[in-house]
């Protein structure tokens, strides 16, 4: 089984185009979503659109909850924030009612998805250190757990009771007991590699592969000026 895993969207439909194309040319059976389809950027509809028609497994994130009142406002710093209250008008009931459902956490086959952390991931907590990942290890119940929030593709891995970090681009799922992927992020890069990214989970060579796609960051662009969302959401993609 091979599975494709991405998540924070956030509204990005030119890069969330590009990565589901390259997970087609990589023909996985399954794509997973760690939340945040919308927020930030232009094309919420079309997003929430092409996640459905996947049959994506997918979790909440803070941008998809607050946009439905399930998470506070004023948690996210302004240009969020207007990106939120934007988004919410664009969008009709049908897919308010789809974002407002979408759980929190999911397991399957062996893989765990949240997209901030397992402690209270009604939070939104990110994982970034040791010992956030050791609050999230405590509850994981899979060998396997994939996040997001961050936006920065990170492995922590648990091996006879140590935490250990990998940077690298593939892991092998093979040398940890446990572990925590954050597969980056596809429609807002923080990384400096302004590219796309998702990962690819091959259960059989139990390899996990951080994939970096290219898109046409322009026209994401040209699409958040028009909408006349916050600049700087447009700025970041650069
Ligand atoms: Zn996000």
């Amino acid at each position: 089984m091979i599975y494709g895993v991405m998540g924070d969207i956030h509204s990005n439909y030119d890069a969330l185009m590009a990565v589901v194309d390259e997970l087609r040319l990589e023909h996985v059976d399954k794509i997973l979503c760690v939340g945040d389809i919308v927020g930030y950027a232009a094309e919420p509809a079309k997003c929430i659109d092409l996640v459905r028609e996947l049959n994506c497994t997918v979790v909440a994130g803070n941008h998809d909850y607050a946009v439905v009142g399930k998470f506070p406002v004023n948690y996210f710093h302004a240009d969020a924030r207007d990106a939120v209250v934007w988004t919410a008008r664009q969008l009709s009931n049908e897919y308010l009612d789809f974002l407002k459902k979408m759980p929190l956490v999911e397991e399957l086959d062996g893989i765990t998805l949240v997209h901030g952390s397992l402690n209270h991931p009604e939070f939104f907590d990110y994982i970034r250190t040791v010992v956030d990942a050791q609050l999230s290890f405590d509850l994981l119940k899979t060998p396997i757990c994939f996040y997001g929030h961050t936006h920065i593709p990170l492995v922590f891995y648990l091996k006879e009771g140590n935490i250990h970090v990998d940077r690298g681009h593939v892991f092998d799922v093979k040398k940890a007991d446990k572990v925590l992927i954050n597969v980056g992020s596809v429609g807002q890069s923080r990384d400096w590699d302004l590219r796309a990214s998702c990962a690819i989970y091959d259960t059989d060579k139990m390899t996990v592969e951080i994939r970096r796609v290219k898109y046409n960051i322009n026209s994401a662009v040209q699409k958040i000026y028009s909408a006349c969302l916050p600049a700087v959401n447009a700025l970041r993609l650069m």
